[in-house]
């Protein structure tokens, strides 16, 4: 059953149409994997699902509850989707426990012990059981991302949206990212993930969706995508990567 579904989704930037009538599903626990030259609206895409952005004209449900209606708590919606961007926005002056404790508490109203105990053990999850004293400016890129990701689970959402959440780490850290992302895959958890790491796309993805110029080009299960893609735009795509 799809979990997260787009109908005829078109969204303008002034006279800019950067998403043409998408439609797309995803299912429960699938792993929705998009790529896509820069500037094909993969960004925002993710960014109308939790309503950073809204939509001129479709639908975008979550478990049948349409995100998109004005009339829509967006409060609540975005409780049930976490997002992961590129950059962490971790606060400074917070403890990395603080950071995954302080939504929880705030926002789902937890009672603070409840919420930090849950925040250790989502610490501990993302390997990072023992700095969760350490504020952010003390951990490393790759650390402050799984503190992130830590944070966006806390809320305890049904999907999770990740935005090249690796592009501005040092190399040498984007594995234990992707590590923490193929964990939570195979745990069950439904992801919408926007990425250049090709090699993790193949291995943890169950689909791959091509986007170029606001459209999707192409979905295709990633032994397909990679081997022989179903349009002239993927190969193009794939020459590009080699
Ligand atoms: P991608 O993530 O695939 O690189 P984006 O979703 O960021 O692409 O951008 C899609 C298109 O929308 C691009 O042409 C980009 O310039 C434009 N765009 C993105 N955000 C804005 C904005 N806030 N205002 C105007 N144009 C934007
Ligand atoms: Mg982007």
């Amino acid at each position: 059953m799809a979990l997260l579904e787009f109908e005829k989704v078109n969204k303008y930037f002034g006279e800019s149409h950067v998403l043409k009538d998408i439609d797309l599903e995803v299912d429960e626990r699938e792993v929705c994997v998009v790529v896509g030259p820069s500037g094909s609206g993969k960004s925002t895409l993710l960014r109308c699902t939790n309503r950073l952005e809204e939509i001129q004209s479709g639908e975008i449900r979550l478990d049948g509850t349409p995100l998109t209606d004005p009339n829509a708590d967006i409060n609540v919606l975005r409780q049930r989707i976490g997002m992961v961007f590129q950059s962490f926005n971790l606060f400074p002056h917070k403890t990395a426990l603080e950071n995954v404790a302080l939504a929880p508490i705030k926002v789902k109203r937890l009672p603070e012990e409840e919420a930090t105990e849950r925040a250790h053990r989502l610490l501990e999850r993302v390997g990072l059981g023992n700095q969760t004293g350490s504020y952010p400016s003390q951990l490393s890129g790759g650390q402050q991302q799984r503190v992130a990701i830590a944070r966006a689970l806390a809320m305890d959402p049904q999907v999770m949206l990740f935005d090249e959440v690796t592009s501005a780490l040092d190399p040498e850290l984007v594995g234990e990212v992707l590590e923490v992302m193929r964990d939570l895959a195979e745990e069950g958890m439904t992801m919408m993930v926007v990425t250049h790491e090709m090699g993790f796309a193949r291995e943890v993805g169950d689909s791959i969706t091509l986007m170029a110029d606001g459209e999707i080009v192409e979905r295709t299960p990633p032994a397909q995508f990679f081997e022989r893609p179903a349009t002239e735009r993927g190969r193009k795509f794939l020459s590009k990567l080699l």
